[in-house]
């Protein structure tokens, strides 16, 4: 017989444990957020799976994407081309419309298409862009600007003055002070209250406030020719400008340059930019990681040079990378997604998919 104390003790012991494992349940669901605050979007420009795997061999295993725990393809065909170009591969990310190549945010029916970060901004959400390209080039400039030909620079930087964006960073300075019709945007940007920079140092000391990080007269340079950590220090410092929005932020990252290994057919080329592009994912996931909130999706706009890994080495980091064309191919690409909402990148999905994802996740129903 158990003495009555005892069985009193057992009575407790099991009413505490129900208690405490309610509570649990509860404290999970507050920390687990079923939609995101912010939204990261991560494009590596041309990065196929054998771009991916040249990053995964040359950093010996230890690639940062695979942190993500869904993983996905996104299909890339344009409107009019089974190959996609930049412009109609960030357009359809942006409005969730395929659009005719060389095209920036105009259907083939000619109308304007409103992007994912003209609608954040209009809700109030902090907004940003950053890449290792000049930020009027295509992929940068589909989040923003509305052209028929991608290569109206001149014209696709007056479209920053247009949507009340808060940081972009990357090259492109000439298209903003040294133009065809001799405007100066900065001045124009400066008294909107921009803080104006060139450099990455001058980057940095930015604490609060809007930024407009003009870093180059045209595009950065290679990394393998000097760039430095500018995408590290261009997107943590978006990241930071743009966290103290109490409605959240929605921001896209570039690692440009991958796409021009890809049509240079230089396969050391592709794996020095796309290790730069993974390190700086390590950088974000340890953001969303801690922050909880933040929903970080990783892809391609499409794959470039038809890369294939024919060799290489895990030890000594090296690979041996053949192509078979200088320009894109058709193939569909590998999606890497992490944090709230990140399920529903799962699968092969179309490049349309992302833009229906990021709306219903923030919660908008706006026509676009
Ligand atoms: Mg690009
Ligand atoms: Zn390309």
């Amino acid at each position: 017989m158990l003495s009555k104390t005892f069985r009193f003790a057992i009575l407790f012991m099991l009413v505490s444990l129900v208690l405490s494992s309610c509570n649990q349940a509860k404290v999970e669901k507050k920390t687990l957020p079923k939609n995101p605050k912010n939204i990261i979007f991560m494009i590596g420009d041309g990065m196929g799976l054998d771009q991916v795997y040249a990053a995964y061999t040359a950093k010996h295993g230890n690639l940062e994407m695979a942190r993500c725990n869904v993983y996905g393809y996104n299909k890339t065909n344009s409107a009019n081309d089974y190959v996609t170009d930049s412009a109609a591969g960030a357009t359809a990310f942006s409005t969730g419309k395929k659009v005719n190549n060389e095209t920036l945010c105009i259907s083939p029916d000619g109308d304007t298409l409103t992007t994912i970060l003209e609608i954040a901004e209009k809700h109030g959400l902090g907004t940003g862009l950053v890449a290792t390209c000049k930020i009027t080039h295509a992929t940068p400039a589909a989040f923003i600007a509305h052209n028929i030909n991608r290569n109206n620079y001149d014209e696709i930087a007056l479209d920053f003055l247009k949507t009340d964006i808060d940081v972009f960073i990357g090259g492109g300075r000439d298209n903003f002070e040294n133009r065809a019709d001799s405007l100066n945007l900065s001045d124009i940007l400066r008294q909107r209250n921009y803080q104006v920079v060139y450099d990455t140092t001058a980057v940095k000391e930015i604490t609060q406030g809007k930024l407009a990080g003009l870093l180059y007269d045209d595009h950065p340079p290679k990394l393998s020719q000097g760039r430095g950590n500018m995408l590290e220090i261009a997107s943590m410092k978006a990241i930071q400008l743009l966290d103290v929005f109490e409605k959240g932020f929605f921001m896209m990252i570039e690692g440009s340059q991958i796409d021009w290994g890809g049509h240079e057919n230089d396969s050391q080329y592709i794996v020095d930019e796309a290790v730069d592009f993974d390190n700086v994912v390590g950088k974000v996931l340890d953001f969303a990681e801690q922050d909880g909130e933040t929903l970080v999706v990783i892809t391609a706009d499409h794959e470039c040079g038809g890369y294939a890994l024919l060799g290489g080495d895990y030890e000594k980091g090296t690979v041996e990378g053949a192509f078979c064309t200088k320009h894109h191919s058709g193939v569909m690409v590998p999606v890497f997604a992490f944090g709230p909402g990140a399920e529903k990148f799962s699968g092969i999905i179309e490049n349309t998919t992302f833009f229906d994802n990021f709306m219903e996740l923030f919660g908008f129903n706006d026509e676009n």
